[in-house]
């Protein structure tokens, strides 16, 4: 039997609504590989390509040979709508890809799922629409998405099976890249999953999604308990609430060995079951005024445990330009000390502190480019640390193992507040972020993180729950979704219309 021929394509965006355009910059700066770059990538002992696509690559070599075909990879993290003219470029690529590439067995594709593109709501249908043009009805597709994915209609009939992850934090990318090795497999030796899907009116907010505890670590649990020899995958899309998309909104898709009426019932049972738990999905948060307070008193009092404060409304893993001053202004204002901030993306002012050089004191004008609506200037005295090129591997959580590039990097003493200024924005989810520059993060007394939850899996170690406080300031990423500016979400959706019904298809 010839070896099965298996292409490799990665699709990831989130895409907030309200954030300015993804550009090809973006994407190049974070990993944009065509094939042969590709394939050098995944060999690499930290490879900078999704753990989903190593994990699929590392579930079909524990099996018979195989043939790998890398196609392309796009990753652009989280940002607004990709350029259309870019994500065009991106499926030429594909299609010529795979079109060189075919006769093919199959296809796995790393997707997101909550991409928009400036001139299509719905890019990851399009690039699955594309695989499935090319290599015909019967050739299985499988993908991975996030469990921020706004999945469609159209993705679910486009793919044969696509694996979510079960865990927010992230941490079983690798996991659902193996499972979908297996699946490979099986598929491979004649199993065609049928799968169901359904869509609640609900867009949790994005604090209330840990998986850890709370309603959707019992929704994710309940999904899980459902699987049997019948039942081959479920998956249970949180959304991304801050996509503004017809799509939005929480989705149960299930995909069963054989029978496309048990996917059925078990999807429509799991929905009923989360649709029931709705009220739970209420964010909890800390006003600024509260925080600066606590910050304070830690500095003062050593006895006190340290706190960690999450900047969620300026989280760059959902589209944050994480550059907004609220709490870096208001702690130094108030005379915070012992304070870690990671990590504020400002290229102008790493540059700066770049050419006046370590020990240097200068005013750094903080956000003196920007333009969005949230991150205002903010100048104070600061002193240079320390620089650094940004490049780093991951040492824990998420990104644990990937290789990282923070770009041109500096750290800048502010009063009692020691900032790490980055040139590429990103997400701080991992300790590294701070490490890199010798700072003992067990010794800070308060940590500013601009993440929304995935810095959980990475500074676990330092913070219990009870320590973590999410504050509650202006921004893109805002849990509270009230102030988001929707246009295109379905109403009603629950929160946003709290008497809305839904009734569960017959
Ligand atoms: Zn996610």
């Amino acid at each position: 039997m010839p070896t099965p021929r298996i292409a490799l394509a990665g699709f990831m965006l989130e895409s907030n609504g309200h954030s300015p355009v993804a550009t090809k910059a973006e994407f190049e700066a974070l990993g944009y590989f065509g094939g042969n770059a590709l394939a050098e990538d995944l060999a690499k002992a930290a490879p900078r390509n999704s753990a989903t696509m190593t994990g699929f690559v590392e579930g079909m070599n524990g099996g018979r040979d195989w043939t790998m075909v890398p196609i392309v990879s796009a990753y652009g993290g989280a940002s607004g709508p990709v350029d259309q003219t870019f994500f065009e470029e991106i499926v030429e690529k594909l299609a010529t890809g795979l079109k060189a590439a075919m006769p093919l067995d199959g296809v796995f594709i790393s997707l997101h799922g909550a991409a928009t593109a400036t001139g299509d709501f719905d890019p990851d249908a399009t690039v699955l629409r594309t695989v499935r043009g090319i290599v015909g009805p019967d050739t299985p597709i499988l993908a991975t998405l996030d469990l921020h994915a706004n999945v469609s209609q159209a993705m679910v009939d486009l793919a044969d099976v696509m694996s979510s992850y079960l865990t927010n934090p992230h941490v079983d990318m690798r996991e659902r890249g193996i499972e979908c090795a297996a699946i490979m497999r099986a598929m491979l030796g004649g199993m065609r999953p049928k799968s169901a899907f359904v869509k609640l009116p609900l867009i949790p907010p994005s604090v209330t999604q840990n998986t850890k505890s709370g309603p959707y670590a019992d929704i994710i649990k309940y999904g899980q308990s459902k699987l049997d020899h019948e039942i081959l995958n479920v998956s249970i899309c949180s959304g991304f609430s801050l996509g503004d998309t017809p799509k939005n909104g929480m989705s149960i898709t299930v995909a069963a060995r054989t029978s496309a009426e048990r996917a059925r019932a078990v999807a429509i049972d799991i929905a009923k079951t989360c649709w029931a738990d709705r009220q739970r999905y209420v964010p909890r948060m800390t006003s600024i005024e509260d925080a600066t307070a606590m910050a304070v008193a830690a500095g003062k009092d050593p006895k006190k445990p340290s706190l960690l404060f999450a900047d969620v409304a300026d989280n760059p893993g959902g589209g944050g330009r994480g550059n907004t001053a609220w709490i870096l202004e208001a702690f130094h204002k108030a005379g915070a000390e012992g304070v870690l901030l990671g990590i504020f993306n400002d290229p102008a002012l790493a540059d700066e502190a770049h050419a006046k050089g370590k020990g240097a004191t200068f005013t750094a004008r903080f956000n003196r480019d920007e333009t969005d609506q949230f991150s205002k200037p903010f100048a104070a005295e600061a002193t240079v640390e320390a620089l650094h090129d940004g490049n780093a591997v991951g040492r824990r959580g998420v990104v644990q193992g990937r290789q990282l590039h923070y770009g041109k990097t500096a750290l800048l003493k502010v009063g009692g507040i020691k900032v790490v200024v980055i040139s590429i924005r990103q997400q701080c989810c991992d300790p590294i972020a701070f490490e890199m520059f010798g700072l003992d993060i067990a010794k800070a007394r308060s940590v500013i993180v601009k993440s929304r939850g995935h810095f959980r899996a990475g500074f676990d170690e330092f913070f219990t729950d009870d320590r973590i406080i999410e504050v509650d300031v202006p921004g893109l990423t805002t849990p509270v979704l009230s102030r988001v500016p929707y246009r295109n979400v379905p109403r009603p959706i629950f929160p946003l219309d709290p008497d809305v019904s839904w009734t569960p298809p017959a």
